[in-house]
């Protein structure tokens, strides 16, 4: 293996620590203890995995956190209701609406009605449209692509004037992400489902950011020697030698990729871990910005 690993799994594990640290000192200051609100609708397996590890990852950092549920059938009112309760909420500093929602809710109407300031997904329309724009910050960035650029940072990747490749344009990862990159003067190219000569345009990328949510599909002469490759896909493939009959692999073709590249995340255990651990950070800023009455202080 050539590429330096980068280990998501450690970098996260650190992260929760300064997080832990933060929270102690938050509450020994006599400030309230953080609070995270999650609001799950439906009963959709996957989306209580997640809820669940943010809950337990929550609890591992000192951070309160409540769990909402609320039917498959629940009215478009219903959840804008909840939603509008736990603004008001002063235990509650950070609100997650768990997405996807049930086909029937309008997501960008239940997303909107978060107060700017408990926005700790990123995901309003207000603070992503800061995001696109210069000269304006938004409040909270959304965690999957902030912890790809932790650790892009992580590895020591020159971002100014960088070619920078975002494969996958979705609102969650791809999109947040090229506009993460833009901000510190990456050129950035985004490739979807429409891009023609896809190797050719990956082959110039000193930066590649894989989101496409296709097995392996990042073969090692698609990449540029040296180049700093982050790996978000998550896909199931199967293998009878594993316990559960089947196990994870990126969108990258990891035992290939890694002989060509600088720097490599692998998965699991790279951009994973990192999500979970920016909601925390999220969190407690979101707590820190109600403390001092919604002034951001870093
Ligand atoms: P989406 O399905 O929302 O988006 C996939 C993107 O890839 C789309 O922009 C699509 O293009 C593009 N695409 C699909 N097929 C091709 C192709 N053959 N060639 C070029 N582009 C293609 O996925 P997400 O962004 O939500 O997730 C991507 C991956 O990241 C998934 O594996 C997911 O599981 C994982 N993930 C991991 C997270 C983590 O914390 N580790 C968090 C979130 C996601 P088009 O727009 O034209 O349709």
């Amino acid at each position: 293996m050539t590429a330096k690993l980068i280990d998501g799994k450690q970098i996260a594990a650190d992260l929760r620590q300064q997080v832990a640290a933060e929270v102690t000192r938050l509450v020994q200051a006599g400030k309230p203890r953080p609070g995270l609100a999650t609001v799950l609708v439906g009963d959709n397996p996957a989306s209580q995995v997640y809820v669940r590890m943010k809950h337990k990852a929550c609890t591992q950092v000192g951070i309160e956190s409540f769990g909402f549920t609320l039917p498959a059938d629940a009215s478009q009112e219903e959840v804008e209701t909840l939603v509008r309760e736990l603004n008001a909420d002063p235990r509650v500093h950070g609100i997650l609406v768990q997405l996807p929602l049930p086909s029937g809710l309008d997501e960008e109407r239940v997303l909107n009605a978060i107060s700017l300031q408990k926005d700790v997904d990123g995901f309003h329309p207000l603070n992503i449209g800061r995001l696109a724009q210069k000269g304006r910050d938004p409040l909270f960035v959304p965690c999957t692509p902030a912890g790809i650029m932790y650790l892009l940072e992580q590895a020591g990747a020159q971002f100014d004037g960088a070619n920078a490749v975002v494969l996958g344009r979705s609102n969650i990862v791809g999109m947040p992400a090229a506009l993460l990159l833009i901000r510190r003067n990456a050129t950035v190219t985004v490739c979807h489902s429409h891009t023609r000569d896809l190797p050719e345009v990956i082959r110039r990328a000193d930066i590649l950011i894989a989101a496409v949510g296709r097995p392996r599909m990042v073969r090692a002469g698609w990449v540029k020697p040296g180049a700093v490759v982050i790996d978000v896909g998550v896909n199931r493939v199967e293998d009878p030698a594993a316990k559960k009959g089947y196990r994870l692999v990126g969108d990258v073709d990891f035992d290939e990729v890694k002989e060509v590249a600088g720097a490599i995340t692998p998965v699991p255990g790279g951009v994973g871990p990192m999500t979970i651990a920016m909601l925390l950070k999220n969190t407690v800023r979101a707590a820190r910005l109600q403390n001092n009455g919604g002034l951001p202080d870093n």
